[in-house]
């Protein structure tokens, strides 16, 4: 028989993602709903080490659904990598008398929590808050739709002055090991090269199509990068066409942390608002050290120990669609 989960922490940790706020007032309310008690921790599991944990009631969560970021704070913890630091963040749930635990973050908040469930008997729950949407389990992760968006924003307004210029220019988005806001807003933004970790990148096929276009005087173009491509982001793509296509106007555009904030789109904050219901229902339900994500417009629940081996893979497909496109 397991235990029943009565007092429950919320954080949120690693990197922020427009709608961990939306997600946070779920569990909040569908906690309260069902006669628990909710306590947010601050920064991630800094707070649970540091002991910032605070009771928190529904009207803690007004106003809040609308808003980037997250009032929980975040933060990477050293301190939880060791078992010491584990163990004190332990000390501190006990004090409260917490007994079941929402995380709210990526892949590696995942594999914090997976540890720690491993060692003490608090179950963890997941919910995949992270704009790169790299985590495997889940159609989509919280913050993905937002930040695709906000980087589709952008690079139509480049393409407005590119085709006025009629430069060339490298865009580079965020994703140090996941080129899925590469590639999706690459393709809505009509990108003809679209450069992701997960590919090889054939820059000598790039320098042709470059040099075809110089020659017929096209010189429009848009080339995504992802910060982790290969080549190491967008500054040094420029340099290489810079150097092999000297009268090529090359310009470089690092779109950066724009894409962490703002308003979280319509579609961050409904997943926010399911997969924060269906975390409490997991921890009632006895459905515990999972994560929740969501597969085909439906909850789909994945163990945090095959959450934290598998990553999303990018299909031929995808990359077929690119270049059929763009030609
Ligand atoms: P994200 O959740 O965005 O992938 P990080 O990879 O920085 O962000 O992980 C967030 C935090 O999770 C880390 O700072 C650390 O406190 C905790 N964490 C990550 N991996 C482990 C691990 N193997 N053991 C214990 N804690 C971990």
């Amino acid at each position: 028989m397991k235990k029943r989960v009565t007092k429950i922490g919320v954080l949120t940790s690693g990197g922020d993602a427009p709608g961990m706020n939306a997600a946070v007032r779920a569990v909040v309310r569908t906690g309260i709903y069902h006669g628990m008690e909710v306590f947010g921790i601050m920064r991630g599991y800094t707070g649970m080490v540091e002991n910032d944990i605070f009771k928190m009631e529904s009207r803690s969560v007004a106003n809040i659904i609308q808003r980037g970021g997250t009032i929980l704070k975040t933060s990477r913890c050293k301190d939880f990598f060791t078992p010491e630091g584990r163990k004190r963040a332990y000390e501190n749930l006990k004090t409260h008398g917490i007994n079941g635990l929402v995380i709210i973050g990526g892949d590696g908040s995942f594999r914090g929590a997976q540890t720690f469930s491993n060692e003490y008997d608090i179950p963890c729950v997941g919910l995949p808050g992270t704009i790169d949407k790299d985590i495997a389990g889940t159609d989509f992760t919280i913050g993905f739709d937002t930040a695709v968006n906000t980087a589709v924003e952008a690079i139509d307004k480049i393409r407005d002055t590119a085709d006025a210029h009629d430069r060339l220019f490298i865009i580079e988005v965020m994703g140090r090991d996941a080129g899925y806001i590469a590639l999706h807003s690459g393709i809505s933004t009509g990108a003809e090269n679209i450069l992701i970790p997960e590919r090889k990148t054939d820059i000598e096929e790039i320098i042709k199509q470059l040099a075809e276009k110089e020659r017929r005087h096209k010189l429009v173009n848009l080339i995504v990068v992802a910060e982790g491509d290969e080549f190491g982001g967008a500054d040094y793509v420029a340099k290489i066409i810079k150097e092999r296509l000297p009268i090529q106007e090359v310009r470089v555009c690092i779109l950066g942390h724009i894409q962490r904030g703002g308003s979280p789109s319509c579609f961050d904050r409904l997943i926010a608002s399911r997969m924060g219901y269906s975390a409490v229902e997991c921890l009632l339900e006895g459905r515990f050290n999972v994560f929740v994500g969501m597969v085909n417009n439906r909850m789909h629940y994945t163990p945090l120990n095959e959450a934290v081996k598998k990553k999303q893979r990018i299909s031929e497909e995808w990359m077929k669609i690119v270049k059929i496109l763009a030609s």
